[in-house]
């Protein structure tokens, strides 16, 4: 708190992870003796700097890009690039911190890292990106490679800008190499990616379920956002038989009790991936939606299963109240950090199943370090062949969750506490072995 006064966001995240290894810290005086906390808690190395890119006017506008390499004792660092008006240094540490959990849990060779701009690509022509994505690699293609740092998507950034940064990147370094994460099939990009954090995110719920025997189908889902997880999270759901009441985007939310058509949820998946539309529209088409402007969705409409797929902070200790009065018996975050604090003490509380964001919406960057494998191989694998990894890595993570989480005396399975103990044990083994750096 005192080194990082202005990085609110970043210090909720250290301190959830903090005090949830609190007693395995304790255990371990080699730890204490080794600072490993300190360490950890301050980023390997950041790089700040401007972007000036030309608009479609020819008018010059200036923003500013990040990249932070947190932490890479189990491997390179990995994690996406975020554009979105809202980034600041902040809000990179703390994903880049829980990325090194998360890609720690994954048992794949990830170290963690994340980057972005505060560049808004709402309204931007599609050369207008691509000026702006190659003047932010223009800056920071040396500071990434195959074996270095790989980037990969998040808010803001699909295949269109992944491609962008991608042919940029290998314009600057001359190689063709798995630098980039998320790229399109035809050039080095794996199947499933596009599905792996929503599909992810579903099959950690299923597990969880199990936990208590509770079938998914039927059940009635209010998923927020409707970006890349959001879409892919209502895909398997759908598939799953469950019924999706709600949807959102900076805008607003849409709900319908009853649960979306499919043929609804289809128009949805078309109009933000394709069209970049607003999700108002989907009411302006069907009579039967309600928007609600202004709003997100968890005090509006009744739910079993709550998965926030958005931003970080999209649901607070009223919006939890209002989710548990309701009967909510599952939340699966597919966005990272989106309760606050308030809500998660309210969920633990509850003791209803609560998977925190860095194992539910782990298989997104599961998959990317399984295209990071098929690059290196120079092959590429079927969508069953990923699709099966990426279910038994989701299942491998819930069983360490249940290894560290599981409270003595009880059933109940802290999934909060199990994802940073199994997280932070792998990497503080590592940069224990590896020695003081
Ligand atoms: P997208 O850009 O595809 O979608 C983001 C969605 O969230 C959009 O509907 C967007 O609305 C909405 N949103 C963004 N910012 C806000 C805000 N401040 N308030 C309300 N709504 C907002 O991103 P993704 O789907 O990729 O990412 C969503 C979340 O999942 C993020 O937290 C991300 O870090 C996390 N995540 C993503 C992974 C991935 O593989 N893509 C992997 C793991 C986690 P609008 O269209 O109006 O901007």
């Amino acid at each position: 708190r005192r080194r990082f006064p202005n990085e609110p966001e970043y210090l909720q995240a250290v301190e959830e992870v903090v005090t949830s290894i609190e007693d395995v810290y304790n255990e371990y005086p080699s730890f204490e003796a080794e600072n490993l906390i300190e360490r950890l808690c301050i980023p390997d190395r950041i790089f700040s700097f401007r972007v000036s890119w030309v608009d479609d006017k020819g008018k010059v506008h200036n923003n500013m890009g990040y990249r932070i390499q947190h932490n890479n004792a189990i491997g390179p660092y990995k994690g996406g690039i975020r554009f979105h008006a809202s980034v600041n240094q902040s809000i990179l540490k703390f994903l880049a911190f829980e990325q090194t959990f998360k890609n720690s849990l994954t048992t794949l060779p990830m170290g963690g890292g994340k980057g972005g701009s505060d560049f808004s690509p709402r309204g931007k022509s599609d050369m207008e990106i691509m000026r702006f994505c190659q003047a932010f690699i223009a800056e920071l293609w040396r500071q990434i490679g195959p074996d270095t740092d790989v980037p990969a998507g998040d808010i803001g950034v699909g295949g269109r800008e992944v491609g962008y940064m991608f042919g940029y990147y290998k314009k600057m370094a001359r190689e063709f190499t798995g630098t980039f994460t998320g790229k399109g099939l035809d050039f080095g990009g794996s199947l499933i990616r596009p599905e792996a954090t929503g599909y992810g995110n579903c099959y950690f719920l299923l597990n969880m379920l199990a936990t208590r025997g509770i079938d998914i189908k039927g059940k009635k889902v209010a998923v927020s956002g409707s970006g890349n997880v959001a879409t892919y999270t209502t895909r398997k759901l759908t598939e799953l038989g469950a019924k999706v009441v709600s949807m959102s985007d900076s805008g607003g939310s849409i709900i319908k009790p009853e649960g979306f058509s499919e043929e609804q949820l289809d128009y949805i998946f078309e109009l933000k991936n394709y069209y970049r539309g607003r999700i108002s529209e989907v009411a302006e088409k069907y009579p039967d939606v309600q928007y609600l402007p202004g709003e997100r969705p968890w005090k509006h409409v009744k739910c079993d299963i709550a998965m926030p797929s958005a931003t970080q902070n999209e649901l607070d200790g009223d919006d939890a109240q209002a989710l548990l009065d309701n009967g909510v018996i599952a939340v699966s975050e597919g966005a990272n950090m989106p309760s606050t604090p308030e809500a998660i003490k309210k969920f633990l509380a509850a003791k209803i199943l609560y998977a925190p964001g860095k194992a539910a919406n782990a298989g997104g960057v599961a998959v990317s370090g399984l295209e990071m494998a098929q690059n290196s191989q120079k092959l590429s694998w079927s969508a069953e062949e990923v699709d099966d990894k990426l279910k038994s890595i989701m299942k491998n993570i819930h069983e360490q969750c249940e290894k560290y989480g599981k409270e003595e005396g009880s059933d109940f399975i802290n999934y909060v506490k199990g994802a940073n103990v199994a997280g932070f044990m792998k990497v503080a083994r590592a940069m224990m072995a590896q020695g003081v750096l």
